[in-house]
């Protein structure tokens, strides 16, 4: 079985985002880059999967402009055998990245797709659910917990739902999008990275894939969150009980 990994090129965790002057989005000039972090996930599950003899080959899929490359050998150093990259330089929304990988899974024909619950930078939580709709595949969301059944060409998934866990079992193939708690995702080693300038990535366009990107959404306005005000120190439980009641009124 291949399994096909979605890994989204997003700025840094812990840089501090910067709405750019004009408010049409934030700012990426001259800022740290990496791989969404449920992505790295998602692409250590894939290795994982591989390693325990379940899958045969982890084909990492990024879309976006040329740095995705970056971002596909960061995966190629974890251990993907293969990169594709699908060069586009107007931004992606979630609707077009989930037709991308349709069109890409038709050609790549894998049994798995994996990816990140959510992207840290636009938050959308959509493109797995979409895929899956598109693909009229099963779909396990926010997996805390993967199983892989060959025999019976099933995974069973644990999902982290509000108040506990959910147990589902899907027939393969099947789209699966990754949690925090899933795993610890490995670090590349020097030979490791090494090794991955050498490994092929392959080049696609929307156009060559058949898929319309023009965006069905605009943004509107990308604007700071109120500044906070400053917290007081109190001496003493009583004060603070004191300002809960006659201040803030909410005992
Ligand atoms: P989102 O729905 O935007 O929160 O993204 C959820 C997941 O979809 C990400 O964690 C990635 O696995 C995948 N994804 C979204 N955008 C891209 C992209 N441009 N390239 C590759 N994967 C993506």
């Amino acid at each position: 079985m291949k399994i096909m990994v979605a890994i989204k090129r997003v700025v840094d965790y812990a840089v501090k985002i910067r709405v750019k002057p004009d408010r049409t989005g934030v700012e990426t000039q001259n800022v740290k880059m990496s791989m969404n972090p449920f992505c790295e996930i998602a692409i250590e599950e894939a290795l994982r999967i591989k390693e325990a003899g379940l899958a045969s080959e982890v084909v990492a899929v990024s879309m976006g402009p040329v740095q995705c490359v970056d971002t596909l050998r960061t995966g190629l150093a974890m251990g993907a055998d293969r990169g594709i990259h699908v060069e586009a330089t107007a931004p992606l929304y979630p609707l077009s990245v989930a037709k991308i990988l349709k069109a890409l899974v038709e050609v790549e024909k894998p049994g798995l797709l994996l990816l990140g619950k959510q992207a840290i930078d636009d938050d959308c939580n959509q493109t797995g659910q979409m895929v899956a709709g598109l693909l009229n595949w099963p779909q396990g969301t926010f997996a805390s917990k993967v199983v892989i059944d060959k025999e019976k060409q099933e995974v069973t998934v644990d999902r982290e739902v509000d108040g506990g866990l959910e147990t589902l079992c899907l027939d393969l193939p099947a789209v699966i999008t990754t949690d925090l708690r899933l795993n610890q995702p490995r670090y590349a080693t020097l030979p490791n990275i090494m090794k991955a300038k050498s490994k092929p990535i392959k080049k696609f366009t929307p156009q060559k894939l058949n898929v319309n990107v023009k965006p069905d959404l605009e943004v509107v306005e990308v604007t700071e969150p109120p500044k906070r005000k400053a917290g007081i120190l109190l001496s003493s439980v009583d004060e603070l009980i004191d300002k809960l009641k006659n201040e803030a009124h909410v005992i």
